[in-house]
């Protein structure tokens, strides 16, 4: 299944996404409720839609789509320097020995940041002139976990979906730690779905891309990550509950901004594409405050 949560007269509104058209969840107030309501009450809305299916519905455009989970109840967890290229370009950008991490490295957005898969992405001069891109594979949680064994952490994903962890590389170096720079308003466009688990045969060997004003500027394989997803939350939840809702922004390939020379950063007009290949594509587009 694809879930979505859509924009409505009404505020946001859960549904699914099939063959070019949603089907609202009446039943459900958000998205948040339908992952929180646990493995029965999906198979029961995946029952129903045999049913749904032989409804019109709404005809899909992606821009009445708001991020899945617009407000998720707790920041994104981010991995920094997951993929070696990229670990590597990043060390070198900033002067550093190129050595890889030998325990993930995590950071989070606040959920103020989460964008619309569609959503502009603000740029304010007076905040940042260093805005880059991060294509990412995101993970959602669907059952709560505390010390969770690499074994058992596959069955507590309920989905996957896109993710552009959007950086202010100016703040992010002056302010010492991510944080800063990782959480203007916007900076976390997520979506357009939530790909249920079972349709995700393997998500290591999914295709990462990001296009910059139609020119591919990121592609990879998560068949690269340095940490898979059992290990990201294995380590994450030693000594720290994860719950329902829960998302994990996994890391970002080579080909950054920043690490190219010369370094390019993101400008007023420029529209940003962010692709997991079978999974969707975010388009964001650049504007001035
Ligand atoms: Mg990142």
């Amino acid at each position: 299944m694809r879930f979505v949560t859509v924009r409505s007269a009404a505020g946001p509104r859960p549904g699914v996404y099939i063959d070019d058209r949603i089907f609202l969840l009446d039943q459900y107030t958000s998205l948040q409720d339908v992952v929180d309501a646990g493995p029965a009450a999906w198979s029961a809305i995946s029952a129903a839609l045999a049913d749904l299916e032989t409804r019109p519905g709404m005809p899909f455009q992606l821009d009445q789509l708001l991020a899945p989970l617009p407000r998720p109840r707790k920041n994104v967890f981010c991995v920094g320097m997951n993929y070696a290229e990229h670990a590597r370009e990043s060390l070198i950008a900033k002067g550093l020995e190129p050595n890889l991490p030998e325990h993930p490295v995590f950071f989070t957005k606040p959920p103020t940041a989460v964008n619309a898969p569609t959503g502009a992405i603000v740029i304010d001069p007076a905040v940042s002139t260093k805005i880059d891109w991060e294509a990412e594979l995101g993970v959602v949680i669907g059952r709560s976990g505390v010390n969770i064994s690499r074994a058992d952490a596959m069955d507590h994903v309920w989905g996957y979906t896109v993710i552009n962890d959007i950086s202010a590389r100016d703040l992010q170096k002056r302010h010492g730690q991510f944080f800063k720079g990782k959480s203007l308003d916007g900076s976390c466009p997520i979506g357009p779905w939530i790909v249920t688990a079972d349709e995700v045969p393997d998500p290591h060997n999914l295709t990462v891309r990001l296009r910059v004003n139609g020119v591919l500027k990121q592609e990879s394989s998560t068949s690269d990550l340095i940490f898979d997803i059992p290990t990201l939350i294995a380590v994450l939840s030693q000594g720290m509950t994860l719950e329902p809702g829960d998302i994990i922004a996994t890391g970002t390939p080579a080909g950054v901004g920043f690490a190219r020379t010369p370094p390019e950063y993101l400008k007023p007009g420029d529209l940003v594409e962010t692709e997991i290949v079978g999974i969707g594509v975010l388009r964001n587009p650049i504007v001035a405050k």
